[in-house]
C-alpha cells in the first residue's frame, strides 16, 4: 500500500515538474505500469539484503563474496548449536566455568604440532592481540618487504601502532638478510615478526630470511619469533598445481613461538583468527583485556570445530571442504561441466547469443595467492542484442543473483566455483537475462 502511494506521489511530482503538457503526457499513468513498478518495489523491500549468490567468477576465495563457503559438516554443526544452548564456556566434565578456546585447542595442537592454541574473531584480531600482549611499548622487528596491506583496512604498520608496539623496519623492499635483523636487536626488542606476503610477491633480485633462520636467531638472543602466515594452510596443495603455501605445522616445526592465520582462507572454514604456539604466550594472549572484544562467536566456533575435524583425515578434507574441493578440481571435470552448460544454454537461448567453450584460467583469490592461476575451462557468452554490461546488470538483479566476469567483451562463466546443483540455476538465470528482450518483462 505504501509502495503504491509512493509511486503515485512520484508520478504526481513528475507532472508538477513537467515543463509543458507534452512532457506531462509522457508520464505513464496506466494501472498496468503502476502495478508492475509496485510489484518490483515490494519485492525489493521484502527480500533480504544479504543474499546467496552464484559465484561464476572462478575465484575461489572471493573476499567480496564471503570467502570460503562452509563444508556440510560445518553447516550442520552450526545449525545444531544455533537453536539450542551449548557448553560454550561450561566444562561438562568439571561442572563449572570453562573456556571457549578449549573446543578447538587440542585439535589445533594435533594438526599443527603446537603446544597451545586460541581463536578470535579474525586474523587481524589475532595479530593485534599477540602484538599488544607481547610487545606493547616495546620494539618489533619486521622486514620492509613484508609490511603488507590486506583488503584495504589491514596494514601491518597500522595494526602495530594500534597495538602499542613500535615498528622497527629492516632491510630494503626487495632484500633482507639475517644480519639486518641481528643489527636491529636492542634491549627493547620484544618480538621478531615474519609476515607472509599472501597477496603479492616480490620477484627478481630478492632475498628474505626463512622462518627457520629467524627462529634460530631468536633462540640465540632470547627473543620470540612470530609468523603471520595469513592463509592457514593445513594440507599441502602443491601436488595439485598450486604454489606451495607455508603450512602452520611447518612454521611451528621451524621454531616459531607463535603462528597466526585466518579461518576463512585456504583453511576453508568460517571467518576466524587462529593462534598456535607456545603455551605460556598463548595463555597470556587469552587473558588480554581486549580478548573479550575480539572473541569468537559460538556459531563461528561450531563451524570452525567441524571444519578442523575434517582435517583429521586428509582425504576427507580434500573432498568435503568446499574450497579445497574447488581448488583441486581436474581440468577434465571442468571441461565436462563447461560443455554441459554451453550445450544447454545454446539449446535454451538459440538466437540470443553466441556460446563458446575454451580453456581459461581461474584464480585462488584475493584472500590467498591472488596471482596463483589454475587451469580451467569456461563458457563465453556474446549476446547479440544487448551489451555484456546489460547482461551482467540483469544477472545481478536476478534471483538468485549471478556474479561473473567479463573478458574481451564476453561474459565468462567458470564452473569451478559452482556448488553442486547450481548449474541448473545458473543456466536458468542466464537464459532469463538473455530472454528479457522478447518477453518485455522487467
Ligand atoms: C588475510 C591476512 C590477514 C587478515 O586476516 P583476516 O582474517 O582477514 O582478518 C592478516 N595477515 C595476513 C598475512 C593475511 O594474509
Amino acid at each position: 500500500m505504501q509502495a503504491v502511494q509512493e509511486l503515485i506521489e512520484e508520478r504526481r511530482r513528475g507532472i508538477i515538474r513537467a515543463k509543458n503538457e507534452d512532457e506531462a503526457q509522457k508520464i505513464d499513468l496506466s494501472l498496468d505500469n503502476i502495478a508492475r513498478d509496485a510489484l518490483r518495489v515490494v519485492k525489493a523491500k521484502l527480500s533480504p539484503s544479504l543474499r546467496r549468490v552464484i559465484n561464476a567468477t572462478g575465484t575461489v576465495l572471493h573476499t567480496n563474496l564471503g570467502r570460503a563457503p562452509l563444508a556440510r559438516a560445518a553447516m550442520e554443526m552450526l545449525q545444531e548449536i544455533a537453536s539450542a544452548y551449548c557448553n560454550l564456556e561450561y566444562s561438562l566434565k568439571e561442572g563449572h566455568r570453562g573456556s571457549r578456546h578449549e573446543h578447538v585447542e587440542s585439535i589445533l595442537c594435533n594438526l599443527t604440532g603446537a603446544e597451545a592454541a586460541c581463536v578470535f574473531n579474525n586474523n587481524a584480531a589475532t595479530v593485534y592481540l599477540a602484538l599488544n600482549t607481547l610487545a606493547k611499548e616495546k620494539e618489533v622487528i619486521v622486514a620492509r618487504g613484508e609490511l603488507v596491506e590486506i583488503g584495504g583496512s589491514f596494514r601491518i604498520p597500522e595494526v602495530m601502532k594500534a597495538s602499542g608496539a613500535q615498528l622497527v623496519e629492516v632491510g630494503t623492499t626487495n632484500k633482507t638478510y639475517l644480519a639486518d635483523y641481528e643489527q636491529a636487536i636492542t634491549e627493547k626488542t620484544a618480538l621478531l615478526l615474519k609476515v607472509h606476503t599472501s597477496n603479492y610477491r616480490i620477484i627478481g633480485f630478492t632475498a628474505d630470511v626463512s622462518i627457520r633462520e629467524l627462529a634460530a636467531l631468536g633462540k640465540e638472543k632470547g627473543i620470540p619469533v612470530m609468523e603471520d602466515i595469513g592463509n592457514g594452510a593445513l594440507v599441502n596443495l602443491s601436488g595439485f598445481g598450486l604454489p606451495a603455501e607455508p603450512l602452520l605445522s611447518e612454521s611451528i616445526n621451524a621454531g616459531a613461538a607463535l603462528v597466526t592465520c585466518s579461518g576463512d582462507k585456504l583453511l576453508g572454514g568460517p571467518q576466524a583468527g587462529i593462534i598456535v604456539g607456545e603455551k605460556e604466550k598463548v595463555e597470556r594472549i587469552k587473558k588480554n583485556q581486549m580478548a573479550r572484544a575480539l572473541r569468537i562467536d559460538k556459531l563461528t566456533l561450531a563451524a570452525l570445530e567441524a571444519t578442523l575435524r575434517l582435517y583429521q583425515e586428509e582425504g576427507k578434507a580434500l573432498k568435503e571442504i568446499t574450497v579445497l574441493r574447488m581448488l583441486t578440481l581436474k581440468p577434465s571435470e571442468l571441461k565436462q561441466k563447461a560443455e554441459t552448460i554451453r550445450a544447454k544454454l545454446a539449446d535454451l537461448c538459440a538466437g540470443t547469443a553466441d556460446f563458446q567453450c575454451a580453456e581459461n584460467i581461474s584464480y585462488v583469490g584475493g584472500g590467498a595467492m591472488p596471482q596463483a592461476e589454475l587451469p580451467s575451462y569456461t563458457v563465453f557468452v556474446s549476446p547479440y542484442e544487448i551489451s555484456v554490461g546489460t547482461l551482467i546488470e540483469r544477472l545481478h538483479a536476478g534471483t538468485p543473483p549471478v556474479v561473473a566476469r567479463i573478458e574481451n567483451d564476453k561474459l565468462v562463466l567458470d564452473p569451478r566455483t559452482l556448488q553442486p546443483g547450481e548449474e541448473e540455476a545458473l543456466i536458468n538465470a542466464v537464459a532469463s537475462a538473455l530472454g528479457e528482450n522478447s518477453t518485455g518483462a522487467f
